[in-house]
Order: structure tokens, then sequence, then C-alpha cells
């Protein structure tokens, strides 16, 4: 038997995980699941695609089994398994670079930290909220030894060979104070279906189940195996037979969290392709999204098995707070991560798909504006690097997304602004920058607001460079303030022959200036103030091309 030590964040770890979450302590239970459902997936894929495994004995389940007597719960799964080397790569280090921002991102609400347990992967330990010491023995697929990974879930864990008669994993909890509340197989089930009702395969719980007896008048006890779960692949059924409680709980059990999802869109195609997608608009933006190591949440399935998730080629990087399920009939089984970003079939799906939710956006901006405001107040900022990087939907985006404007209060969409135009007005503004109150009070914007044209106020830090690359809203142009060049709409006949008047001035400004301008001009933006800074036309923005390469664009 050797004892090892936990890597120091791995103890540090739990300790936050057993402290934060007291009060949700029976989401170990989807945890354990959910790690159960990953082995078997991937033991699945294997058996489908590699010769080795092809010829293995493989009947997917998962089993709960609860001494009620002992406080002990075992939960086993078929899966692919773990040998010597992964109990101590996956159980007793943190390898995953997710795991510091989940440390530093804990905030001592429960609620919000379980969720985070979720998003980051540190599932497992949350066993450790339920147990006294916890025992896993698992076989890998493939080979014959098996091994016991035990640990009371503080500063070190044993490993020593053991006997496992197929493939799979078994951990064993032996429950302590806190947990002895799930000793109960009431509760079990009830946990099971409230988490893990989709989970692809059969859960079953084994039970002392209670029945009366009528011949000898009493209750007796019989040993009962049970399935709790559905075990369906509820997207694949038709719109009609589901309720909108379906697809908040196949939401929640996708993304771990509480949180009911915004807005859903159930597609089924069946043209040329036949898919089925599942997308869900969380009512929170995720917390990574503006981390370079963000998490994808839309999983890849074919003909209902499950293939990979966190995948960045199944919908553009603007689209990255999606979650949900694509479900190919066309793709082959063995599909890789690098056959995928140039096969046609998921190029089909994705383009489709890209439009398919634009396009119920679009929907839900008409008819439930109140929503789409909600949506709005999250993901804003990411339909306009989808204007940055996906010209082919460039229109559908521009109406959209919403903007601040000197005409409008709260946020107005171009349509709005189109309407009111002034008669003859050729363009529309916008004047960009960081802070919305000198914007707002910008001399730059004096002219406009003498000839009562609306200036729209892009105050987000992308808005430069994004808008930059956008000339036209349908025939209009889109101009920005803070440029140079004036325009048709300002030019006024009595103000022509003026800078000839005062070209002396500018060349004595610019003397004293010298290097620190390009230029100095005779302008018609200004009406009060006698000067202002503006950049060049051409000018592109380091910072903004800096920071929009940062994110991968
Ligand atoms: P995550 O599931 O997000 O990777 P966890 O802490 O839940 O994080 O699990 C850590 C790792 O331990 C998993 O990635 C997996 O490699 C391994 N593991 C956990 N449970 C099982 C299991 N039942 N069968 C096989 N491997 C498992
Ligand atoms: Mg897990």
């Amino acid at each position: 038997m050797s004892k090892r030590e936990f890597q120091t964040e791995v103890s540090q770890l739990l300790q936050l995980i057993i402290h934060s979450l007291y009060s949700h302590p029976e989401i170990f239970l989807r945890e354990l699941i959910s790690n159960s459902s990953d082995a078997l997936d991937k033991l699945r894929h294997l058996t489908l695609v590699e010769d080795q495994y092809k010829a293995l004995p493989f009947d997917p389940r998962i089993d709960l089994e609860l001494d009620e007597e002992n406080k002990i719960l075992r939960i086993a799964d078929t899966g692919i398994g773990m040998n010597e080397e992964d109990l101590v790569s996956h159980l007793g280090t943190i390898a995953r670079s997710g795991t510091k921002n989940f440390l530093s991102q804990l905030s001592g609400d429960a609620k919000k930290d379980s969720n985070l347990i979720g998003q980051f992967g540190v599932g497992f330990y949350s066993v450790f909220m339920v147990a006294d010491h916890v025992e896993v023995i698992s076989r890998k697929a493939g080979e014959d030894k098996a091994w016991r990974w035990t640990s009371d879930g503080k500063t070190s864990f044993e490993i020593e060979p053991a006997e496992r008669p197929v493939a799979g994993t078994t951990v064993i909890i032996h429950l302590n104070e806190e947990g002895k509340q799930y000793a109960n197989s009431w509760q079990l089930k009830e946990i099971v279906k409230k988490y893990s009702n989709h989970i692809a395969f059969p859960i079953f719980l084994t039970y002392d189940k209670s029945e009366w007896n009528e011949a000898d008048k009493k209750s007796v006890k019989t040993r009962t195996t049970e399935q709790i779960n559905a075990a369906s692949a509820l997207w694949r059924r038709s719109k009609n037979e589901l309720k909108d409680d379906d697809y908040k709980e196949l939401y929640k059990s996708l993304t771990g969290g509480f949180e009911d999802p915004l807005f859903w869109f159930h597609t089924k195609a069946e043209g040329s392709l036949e898919y089925t997608t599942l997308f869900y608009i969380p009512s929170k933006a995720p917390l990574d999204l503006f981390q370079a190591e963000y998490k994808t949440g839309v999983k890849l399935y074919v003909k209902r098995v499950f293939i990979m998730d966190d995948a960045k080629e199944f919908l553009p990087q603007y689209l990255r707070f999606v979650r949900g399920i694509i479900d190919s009939e066309d793709l082959p089984l063995n599909v890789s991560r690098e056959i995928l970003q140039q096969n046609r079939v998921l190029t089909s799906i994705r383009s489709a798909s890209v439009k398919k939710i634009l396009s119920e956006l679009k929907n839900i901006a008409e008819n439930q504006p109140e929503q789409y405001q909600k949506f709005i107040a999250e993901y804003n900022r990411l339909l306009k690097e989808g204007l940055y990087g996906d010209f082919a939907n460039r229109e559908t985006l521009l109406e959209l997304i919403r903007f601040k404007s000197t005409k409008a209060e709260g946020m107005t969409s171009l349509a709005d602004v189109k309407a009111r135009m002034k008669e003859g007005q050729k363009s529309i503004y916008y004047i960009t920058g960081s802070a919305e109150s000198l914007l707002r009070t910008s001399p730059l914007l004096e002219i406009y607001r003498k000839k009562d044209l609306e200036v729209l106020v892009l105050d987000d830090e992308i808005d430069e460079i994004v808008f930059a690359n956008v000339e036209k809203y349908g025939d209009i142009d889109l101009k920005s303030v803070n440029k140079t060049s004036t325009d048709g709409d300002l030019k006024d006949e009595s103000e022509s022959g003026k800078a000839e008047e005062i070209k002396p001035l500018l060349e004595k400004v610019k003397g004293i200036l010298g290097d620190r301008v390009k230029d100095v001009r005779a302008s018609v933006r200004l009406a009060d103030s006698p000067s202002c800074i503006v950049s060049d036309d051409e000018e592109p923005s380091m910072k903004m091309q800096q920071m929009l390469r940062a994110m991968g664009q």
C-alpha cells in the first residue's frame, strides 16, 4: 500500500469546497453521476471506433447501491475506468487550468459557488462534503488490474491493488454526519431526478424497499433494484411533446446549474442533412466569457451517441455563451476534432445554426422586447464581436445590437435611429470613447446638437475597432464623429472659404504643437468650443486591435 500526499492546491480546494458548499451537499451525487456518464461516453465511443475495444463486453449503466444500516452509498459504472496512474493524476492533483480561476472566484455564496464547481470541473472532491472517507475501486477498460484509491479528503490518499470483475469505477462513500441524510432511497431518487434525469444511461438504485405484506399484516423489506432516471435523449422528441419544464430540466442537467435559461431554440432539420439542435441562452453570461480559456457549452452527438464537447468548432466564437446540443445523423461516429474543422456536414450545421439563433433572437427582439432587454444586458458586446468576424450575418447582427444614443433613453436599435433620421440626412453618426459621461458632453457633439442630429454613444472598449469596419447600415453610411472627415450633413454654405481666412492661425498653432500632432485643420464640426482633438480617418486604433487579437478574433 502506498500513501501519497495530495497536491497542495487539492488540499486547499477540498477545504474550500467543504466550507463553501455546505448548503448544497446534494450536488456530490450530480458530480459523481456526471463523472460516471462521462466515463461511459468515453468507453462507448472507443467500442464504436477502436478495434481493440470492439470485442469488449459493454453494458453501459450506473448503479447506486444503498446500505442504509451502515450508511454506505456505492456509485458504480461500467465506463472507461482508471488505472493506477490515472487515479493519481485525476484524483490527486489539479492539472486543469481552470482551477486557479475557480479558486479566485469562490464568493462564499453557496449557490453561486456550486455553479462554479460544475463549470470548472472540480466535481469529484465534492464527495468529501458528505463522506468521512471514500474508496474508489477502478479498472481501466482493456487492462486486467484493478486499484483501490482511498482517502479521508484531508491531506493524503492511498493506492493498492484490488479486484474488480469488469472495467469501470465504483465510488464507495462512507457517509459522515452531514451525509447521513442521503442514506435514504427517497432522497436519492429525488436528487437523481432533479439533476441527472436525462443522462443518456440508465441509473439504477438498489435498496431495501419496504412493502406491506398482507398475509403477515406487516411491512417487510425486500432488496430491490429500480431504474430511477428517464435516460432519454429528450431533444430527439418533438417540440409539442415537450413542456417548458422538460427543457429547463435538461438545461440544468447539461450545465450543472440551478438557473433557468433565458431562451431556447429547438430545431429539427430534415433536408439533405438530418440533425437536431437544441440551443439555450443562459440567463446570466458565463463567467469565463472573456478569459482566453473559456469553456464552450455545446455538445456534439451523432445518432444520440455523445461524441465530444468543449469544441470551439461548433459555433462561431462570438456565440460562445450558447449552451446546448447538436445531434447529427450524417457525421461518422469516429469523427475527430481535426476532421470536424473542415467537415462539410458540420460547416453546414454550423452556419444554419448561427442563422437560426440570430433569427430567433430577432423574433424575440420584435415580439418580446422586455425579454430581449435581458438578453442585451448580458450579450450586446458579444454581438458586436460578431460584427467583427461574421460578415455573412452582419446585417442581422446590426439589427440585433442595441445602442446608447443622444436621442433615446436606454438602448435603441438602428431601425429606430433610422426612423428618427431627419429629412435629407445622409448618415448615421456615432462617437466612440471610454466614458459615457465624457462622450455625452464632448465638444465633438456640439455641431450635431445644433443641427439636431442624433449621435450614437459607443462607450464599450471594443466599439471603436468594431465599428471602424462597419461602413453601412443598409444603404445608410455609418460615420464616426471622432474622425477628421466632414460630411454632407454638416457642410454649410456660409462656412466655405473660412478655412482660407484662418490659415495663418492654423500655421501658428501647428508650429507651437510641432510633432505632438499630425495636422491642425479648420473644421465645421464645433459650434461653441474653439478646438478639439480628433483621430485620423485611416489611423487604426492599436489598442483595440491588440485587444481583439487577444480575444482570438
Ligand atoms: P471533471 O469531471 O470536470 O474532469 P472531476 O473532479 O469531476 O472533474 O473528475 C476528475 C477526473 O477524474 C475526471 O476528469 C476523470 O478523468 C476522472 N474520473 C472521475 N470519476 C471517474 C469515473 N467514474 N470513471 C472514470 N474516470 C473518472
Ligand atoms: Mg466531473
